[in-house]
Parts: structure tokens; C-alpha cells; sequence
């Protein structure tokens, strides 16, 4: 029931229809009980370095009445230092979703009812490959433009150049491309090499995020300083624990970065955010231990598991994919979370055999597999 006192009639109406009809993202779920082992947003186990939590504590006190740093100057200089390019390279985002919002908002056209040419529905599209990062979607549509998933291969590789044109759907001059690179939700990686064919092949914006790519072989970040059309998306979210403060950084040619700038909130950046990311700047190596951990643990899980019968996808990540045995994905869900461990679990036709674990600390991975193994016990006797 409503606890609204309004008279009478609904305002829907005042809404735009392209708003009243928007599938919205669907974020993992934040469960409001206690003593859950959540594995379903790709958290990082380990806490901020001590240091970052002691400057953000430093940082609260009567300055909170003033703005902060309208372009996260500081920050955006020692990420400017890290990757040997100039701070007018960088723009911040209230997390990369932000910046995928942003990015979508300056390089795309609405789409037009009588959008008819080739290259008219070009301007309009923001391309994709399918499954990945499900955001991209609903950003496309918020804006009017065009959603264009393009399946990747059935291993959750990118298909090749001479296989995009072949294959027809692959847009080369879409106004804007997003590559998860690692794949989300698959894990997968990609080779700096692959990567650099395909931007070089592309006319449009190409965004590369690698949300995760703290957890891979290698990145991507020198294709972002070569190609001018080239951009690479990080975060602090999942490599740098984060995910509270909500900080994300593009790193890209000047003149695309500052089309962003253009449009941004002057004060898109929280205050304590800029603080605790500049402070996660000093403290790398700290981060870098944690990195390790985590693919030890992604290993030794991937290799229980199949040892358990599971079916597990390769990552580069700090998740993995994994299709289990004997009941449907969804019921080892329920089941799992009955014994209070939270995975993830995706509806589309193609994941719905998967389940998403993320990679928790050493102590969380032995229960998750305990469980795993009792509730294999009880399905064979079932
Ligand atoms: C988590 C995630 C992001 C967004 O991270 P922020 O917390 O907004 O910085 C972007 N892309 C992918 C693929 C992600 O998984």
C-alpha cells in the first residue's frame, strides 16, 4: 500500500514515454542481512590500505562545508604520472558508470524516427558485444540512441576482423563501441594485440573497459595513447576496494576528454572519493599483494570446482563463470543462498546455465567450497 497522502490521478503521464517505458539496470542485490558471504558483485574481499582509510578519516572535518576540486586536479595529475600522459588525458567520473553515461551523452546522436541512411543509423548506435557489461543497453536507451549487441563467439571470444565483416552485424562506424576487456561476465581476456586490430578497424569512439583488467595478463592502456579514437575506462571499484566511494577515470585523446568535461556536473566528483583515490595511489604495492591473492584463490576455486563436476570458463578476473552440475543453475542459486552464500545468476538465454561467483578471501572461498560439496552429496541421494 502507499504511504503517499496525494489527492487524486497519477503524474505518469508528465513523464517522457521513452522514460515511462526504460527497462532500468538491474544491480546485484545489497542484502540487508547480516553474516551473508557475498559473492555477487564482484566486491574486493580485502579492505582499502590502512593508509587510505586514515586519510579519508584525516580529511572529515569542518572542510566538508566546502566544494571540492571541481576536476579532481591532484588526482587526475598522479594518474597522469602513472600512466605517462598528461592530466588533460584524464576525466574522473562518479564511477566509470558515469563516464559511460557521459561518453554516450557526447558522442551519440538520439536516433530520429526517419533515421532511414546507413550512416544516419550509424551516428545513432552504441555497439557492443554480447553478453557483456549489461549497463551499455540501458545508457543507449536512456539517451534514444540505438542499442547494437553483436554476439561474441561461443568460447566468449572476439571474433576476428575478416570474421566482423564477413559476419555483417559488427558495425565499423558506429558512433560508439564499448569492449569489456576482461569480458564480463565470461572472465575472459583479450590480447593487447587482438584488441589494437580491432580499433585500428573501427571509425567511431571505441571505449575499452577494463574494469578488471588489475586481475589480467596485461592491459590495454597503451592503445588509448596511440589511437586517437581509442579510449580506456578503469575504476577503483573492484581492484582498489572502493566501490563505496564511487570513483572511476577515461583515459583518451585531449579533445574527446574534454567534450566530456563539457558536459559533466561541475562537481561530479565527491570529495573523500578524490582523497581516498589519490591516497590509494601511494599505497600500490599494498593493492598489488591483494591482486595476487585474489587469482590464487580464482585458481585454486577453478580447479576444485572442476574437480566437482563443474564446467569452468577461464578468467582474468576477479570472477568466474562456471556452469554447474546436475540441477539448473537458478536452483543451486537458491540453494546456495539458503545456506547464506549470495552468487549471481543471469536470466539471458545464453548465461542462464552459469552461475557468476566472485572471488572472496581465502576463508570465504573454503566455505563456499564446503557448501558446494555438501549440497552435492545431498543432490545425489535426492
Ligand atoms: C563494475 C563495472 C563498472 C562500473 O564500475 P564503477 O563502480 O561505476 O566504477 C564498469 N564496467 C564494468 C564491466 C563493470 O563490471
Amino acid at each position: 500500500m502507499s504511504k503517499h497522502s496525494y489527492r487524486n490521478g497519477s503524474p505518469a503521464k508528465l513523464v517522457r514515454p521513452l522514460v515511462r517505458e526504460l527497462h532500468a539496470y538491474v544491480p546485484g542485490e545489497q542484502p540487508k542481512v547480516k553474516g551473508l558471504i557475498k559473492l555477487n558483485t564482484n566486491e574486493n574481499p580485502y579492505p582499502p590500505a590502512p593508509k587510505v582509510l586514515s586519510a579519508m578519516r584525516a580529511a572529515i572535518d569542518g572542510r566538508m562545508r566546502l566544494y571540492p576540486n571541481p576536476s579532481a586536479q591532484l588526482l587526475r595529475e598522479q594518474l597522469a604520472t602513472l600512466h605517462r600522459c598528461s592530466p588533460d588525458q584524464i576525466i574522473i567520473g562518479n564511477g566509470s558508470d558515469e563516464l559511460l553515461a557521459l561518453g554516450v551523452r557526447a558522442f551519440v546522436e538520439p536516433a530520429t524516427k526517419r533515421d532511414s541512411t546507413a550512416s544516419e543509423s550509424s551516428k545513432s548506435r552504441v555497439q557492443y558485444f554480447w553478453p557483456s557489461y549489461s549497463l551499455y543497453s540501458v545508457l543507449a536507451e536512456t539517451h534514444g540512441a540505438t542499442p547494437h549487441p553483436v554476439p561474441l563467439l561461443g568460447d566468449f571470444a572476439i571474433p576476428s576482423v575478416p570474421q566482423l565483416r564477413r559476419g555483417q552485424q559488427w558495425d565499423f562506424k558506429a558512433a560508439l563501441t564499448f569492449v569489456t576487456t576482461p569480458n564480463a561476465p565470461s572472465g575472459r581476456g583479450y590480447s593487447t594485440q587482438e584488441l589494437d586490430a580491432l580499433c585500428s578497424a573501427m571509425k567511431g569512439v571505441v571505449v575499452l573497459d577494463e574494469a578488471y583488467v588489475d586481475f589480467a595478463d596485461e592491459n590495454a592502456l597503451e592503445l588509448c595513447l596511440k589511437h586517437p579514437h581509442v579510449i580506456i575506462s578503469r575504476t577503483f571499484s573492484k581492484a582498489y576496494s572502493l566501490c563505496f566511494q564511487r570513483i572511476g577515470y577515461w583515459v583518451g585523446h585531449p579533445e574527446l576528454i574534454a567534450a566530456l568535461h563539457r558536459i559533466r556536473d561541475s562537481y561530479n566528483v565527491n570529495g573523500l572519493g578524490q582523497i581516498a583515490a589519490s591516497a590509494t595511489l601511494k599505497a600500490l604495492p599494498y593493492y598489488q599483494r591483494n591482486f595476487r591473492r585474489v587469482c590464487e584463490s580464482r585458481s585454486r576455486l577453478a580447479q576444485a570446482l572442476t574437480g566437482l563436476g563443474w564446467e569452468v570458463r577461464p578468467s582474468q578476473t576477479n570472477f568466474i563463470l562456471a556452469r554447474p552440475p546436475g540441477p539448473p543453475a537458478r536452483q543451486w542459486l537458491e540453494d546456495l543462498r539458503r545456506k547464506k552464500i549470495l552468487v549471481r545468476w543471469f536470466t539471458a538465454a545464453d548465461l542462464e546455465s552459469y552461475l557468476r561467483i566472485t572471488i572472496g578471501s581465502e576463508s570465504e572461498m573454503d566455505t563456499l567450497l564446503r557448501t558446494i560439496r555438501s549440497l552435492s552429496a545431498s543432490k545425489t541421494t535426492r
